[in-house]
């Protein structure tokens, strides 16, 4: 055999065997040549029913996993960091016991944070059903009080369990697993109960995000000297116009942008104006109307992002 036919073969097989290896040692190599993808698996068609393949990535180890969960014109975010876990709002009443029966599936028993942002039902509705069900350490919600059926039941769920409702001190950080949770804002005596919003930015590595709950131009007004670059922005207030100021948006300068809402909702959400804004920062936008939960996992270096589909009726 001539010499270069020779090397030819030997090239061809040690391309081959890298290709192997690749693909059995990690079937994501493809797309982390790409940096950021978005679908690249379906964890599942229904998160409220399937559970082999999202209860792989909650046992993730050292990333830091972020659930945007499609709760409808709603929001409810599960955030987990080493073995620790943080729910962010708890979607609307009919919401409770589908979360409830979520988070069993993925094996979670304590929740270390469970933050209401504000008192409004699409934020806390299921919230009673989440303090009933698991061990929560620490409650947090904003200094002010509605008096709605909602927020009354969530007060008694606090207290036939003993557990404190805490209001959060701006300023203050707290830890999950390894990363950082700041309390950028937490408003009180509010005209718009909007404006109360805990307003959190999550910090793992070199990776940061920004939850604002329903927080308005108002509040972004208040916070914009505070420390609220992020690379991942959920967009306040499921992408009203009132929120999402282009000052706010130029201080955040999020590289993604999710937006938690029903494809049909009576606001106009998420608003074009708010669109048009995050398109010209660059940011890519996430709809949870249009691709179901999205989720969020990071090595504190890079985000790599996947979606499980839903079938929400955008109720
Ligand atoms: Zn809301």
């Amino acid at each position: 055999m001539k010499k270069k036919t020779k090397r030819k073969i030997v090239s061809f097989f040690i391309i081959l065997i890298f290709f192997i290896v690749s693909f059995f040692f990690d079937n994501d190599f493809f797309f982390k040549l790409k940096n950021t993808v978005l679908k690249d698996i379906n964890l599942s068609k229904d998160p409220f029913d399937k559970i082999a393949n999202d209860f792989d990535v909650i046992s993730l180890d050292d990333d830091l996993i972020v659930f945007f969960l499609d709760v409808g014109q709603a929001d409810s975010i599960l955030i987990k960091s080493q073995n620790e876990f943080m729910l962010i709002d708890a979607g609307n009443n009919a919401d409770g016991i589908k979360l409830v029966n979520y988070f069993k599936s993925l094996g979670i028993k304590e929740f270390k944070y469970l933050i209401g942002t504000h008192a409004h039902e699409d934020h806390i509705g299921g919230m009673d059903d989440i303090i009933n069900n698991f061990k929560v350490k620490n409650f947090y919600m904003p200094d002010d009080v509605t008096t709605t059926r909602t927020f009354y039941d969530v007060l008694d769920a606090l207290e036939s369990k003993s557990i404190a409702f805490k209001v959060p001190e701006i300023g203050t950080s707290l830890k999950l697993g390894n990363s950082d949770v700041n309390v950028i804002y937490a408003g009180s005596n509010k005209e718009d109960l909007n404006d109360t919003s805990i307003v959190i930015k999550l910090i793992y590595k070199d990776i940061s995000f920004l939850f604002t709950g329903d927080a308005t131009s108002n509040v972004e007004r208040e916070i914009i000297n505070s420390d609220i670059k992020s690379n991942v922005l959920k967009v306040g207030h499921h992408g009203s116009k009132y929120s999402s100021s282009a000052v706010f948006l130029n201080k955040v300068k999020p590289e993604y942008a999710i937006i938690s809402c029903a494809e049909i909702n009576d606001y106009g959400h998420p608003h074009e104006v708010v669109i048009n804004k995050l398109n010209k920062l660059g940011a890519q936008i996430f709809e949870t109307s249009k691709l179901g939960t999205i989720v969020a996992i990071s090595d504190g270096k890079k985000i790599t992002f996947k979606n499980i589909e839903t079938n929400t009726d955008g109720g």
